[in-house]
């Protein structure tokens, strides 16, 4: 038996307007509908509909981690400092981490993950290689002092994150561990009736499958992916590797300057020269921990920074200031080229490859040369792929032109191998009675932003549209006002009840029947069920909340259909 909600006693209060902080469709609509409320940045309250919403995607996460043996334990959020000092992360995560003191000036800190934790668990608990594998799993809030948080709970500074981490004795153990969660994070987004991709985080050039992002298309995400429209290929545009080819530059003939006054852009020169941009090689100077480095990519595409980034990480990346000229006369800005630039590092992209041939700076105010040959003229240090992939850029499997599409990150699984456990010395007595060291894999949904991606995904321009699984209810039920009208709602309710539908009724007095409609529609139940002027026949209306079908049926046979739907 399901227990009916009336609205009469629920706390809720619907708004007209967007909130004036909004930017998204799902921080608009679960303000509005009355889910969630805002406590401080980033930080939020889940009020009575959006917590039975975080419920229902708590439990089929529950469920599904369960069904692969997963075991689910709790840990604290509030956690000492020193495992993430041993693990490097308490300086590495700098600013994202909320650090705290006790009364006795002891450092803590808010757990934004917990590799360490678990590895430290494990190495109290297990000893011997017959207490593997394992997986652990919590449900649980994690604290992140983001530096943007918008979104509303999309991106929270307080959220809710389902993380597992497993423990295996080999790598074709741990590998098992990773399809189990890479197969269970599909039959989760399956089931929430979330749209999703699984795509490669890490570029092809570091390794295979090693960890893999699962994204939800829509415009509010803040990831973009590529996927190949001819093959399987499917990437986070940070992990997207060119594969480059070598040209012959045999026929090229030697470098020559030219006199390019006034073209200190790759445009101006372009437009001077009467060249494409894709012709020219555009030489951008930063400053790695400090370091000034030149990176080359082709004059019409951008450097990706937070690509590079990731590439030279944890080295810091900065742009150069025009004080870094200062004294560096071998720096010419406008007209740098990586000819003849001997003290500074070259990093080069993958379509700088060997035997291409460029138009680019001659190290002179002024001056540019062409026949510039990579290879023959210059050297590259390091080939790293570091521009913004555009849409159309090749698929580096099978050559096809790629697309290019926004996603919310809703899940992520990696294959951590042995990094935490050579910090924690997590070794257990193997087979042959020697210590052998444990191998883990950590996993992460992303529960509370599951809600808002499901909102995104599945809202229209009346309100939210859930799916039914993570619906608040089955049914809502709205009484139209009359008296006779209330007391039909409240009979058929209690009946859809007593039949195991979830049901929530509208018997809210002193409120128009419009307001109801819209406040059902802004809700977003899949079911809609009408006492209106038909009530006095025992003739209800039945809308579909999605596709806004609707008839006119009894309110036995609404009862019957609503309750063989659930089974
Ligand atoms: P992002 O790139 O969006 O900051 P992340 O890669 O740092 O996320 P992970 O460390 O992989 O996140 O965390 C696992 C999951 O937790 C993510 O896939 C995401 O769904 C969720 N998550 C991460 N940060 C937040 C946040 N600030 N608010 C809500 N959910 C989050
Ligand atoms: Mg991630």
């Amino acid at each position: 038996m399901a227990q009916v909600q009336r609205m009469s006693r629920l706390m809720i209060k619907t708004l007209r307007d967007d909130p004036a902080d909004a930017e998204t469709l799902n921080h608009k609509l679960l303000v509005r509908a009355g889910y969630v409320r805002r406590t401080a940045a980033g930080i939020w309250t889940w009020l009575p509909l959006g917590k039975k919403v975080l419920e229902n995607v708590t439990r089929v996460v529950r469920e599904e981690m369960d069904a692969i043996g997963g075991q689910e334990v709790l840990l604290p959020a509030l956690l000492p400092k020193e495992p993430y000092e041993a693990s490097g992360r308490y300086d590495e995560y700098g600013d994202l981490l909320f650090r705290l003191q006790d009364r006795k000036g002891a450092d803590y800190l808010l757990g934004p993950t917990h590799e360490e934790i678990f590895t430290q668990v494990v190495k109290d608990m297990c000893s011997s290689y017959k207490d593997l594998p394992v997986i652990l799993y919590q449900i649980q809030t994690k604290y992140r002092d983001e530096a943007r948080p918008r979104a509303g709970v999309l991106r929270g500074r307080e959220f809710q994150m389902k993380d597992s981490y497993s423990f295996d004795t080999t790598d074709e153990g741990l590998a098992e561990a990773y399809q189990l969660h890479r197969a269970a994070y599909i039959r989760i987004f399956e089931r929430l009736g979330l749209d999703h991709r699984v795509v490669s985080a890490v570029s092809g050039a570091m390794g295979g499958s090693a960890s893999e992002e699962f994204l939800a298309p829509a415009p509010a995400g803040e990831d973009t992916f590529v996927d190949c429209p001819n093959c399987d290929y499917a990437a986070n545009t940070e992990a997207v590797t060119f594969v480059a080819t070598a040209a012959d530059a045999s026929a090229v003939p030697a470098v020559e300057e030219l006199d390019t006054p006034d073209t200190p852009t790759i445009e101006t020169l372009a437009d001077f020269l009467g060249v494409p941009a894709s012709a020219t090689l555009k030489n951008l100077l930063v400053k790695v921990d400090g370091e000034i480095v030149a990176v080359g990519v082709p004059g019409d595409r951008e450097v990706d920074l937070g690509k590079l980034g990731e590439h030279l990480a944890p080295a810091e990346v900065e742009l150069v200031t025009a004080e870094d000229f200062v004294g560096r006369p071998d720096l010419v800005r406008g007209y740098v080229g990586p000819q003849g630039l001997e003290k500074v590092r070259y990093i080069a992209d993958p379509r700088v490859a060997a035997g291409t041939s460029w138009i680019t700076g001659a190290n002179k105010e002024g001056v540019h040369a062409r026949n510039v040959v990579a290879g023959r003229d210059f050297e590259v240090d390091q080939y790293l792929d570091v521009v913004v992939v555009e849409a159309d850029d090749p698929c580096p499997k099978c050559g096809t032109g790629l697309r290019v599409d926004r996603a919310i990150e809703i899940g992520h699984i990696f294959q951590l191998g042995r990094k935490y456990a050579d910090i924690f010395s997590l070794d257990v007595l193997g087979q042959q009675g020697k210590p052998v060291r444990v191998t883990m894999g950590s996993y992460g949904i992303g529960v509370s932003r599951a809600v808002a991606a499901l909102a995104e995904q599945t809202a229209d321009d009346k309100g939210l549209c859930w799916p039914r699984e993570i619906a608040p209810a089955d049914v809502h039920v709205v009484a139209a006002g009359k008296a006779l009208q209330t007391e039909l709602a409240l009979d058929v309710a209690a009946k859809l009840g007593d039949a195991g539908v979830r049901v929530m009724v509208d018997d809210r007095a002193g409120v128009s029947p419009g307001v109801k409609f819209t406040d059902a529609e802004l809700i977003g139940v899949p079911k809609i069920l009408v006492a209106g002027r038909r009530s006095a026949e025992g003739v209800v209306e039945l809308k579909d909340r999605r596709t806004g079908e609707r008839e006119e049926i009894t309110v036995d046979e609404a009862v019957a259909r609503l309750t063989a739907d659930l089974a």
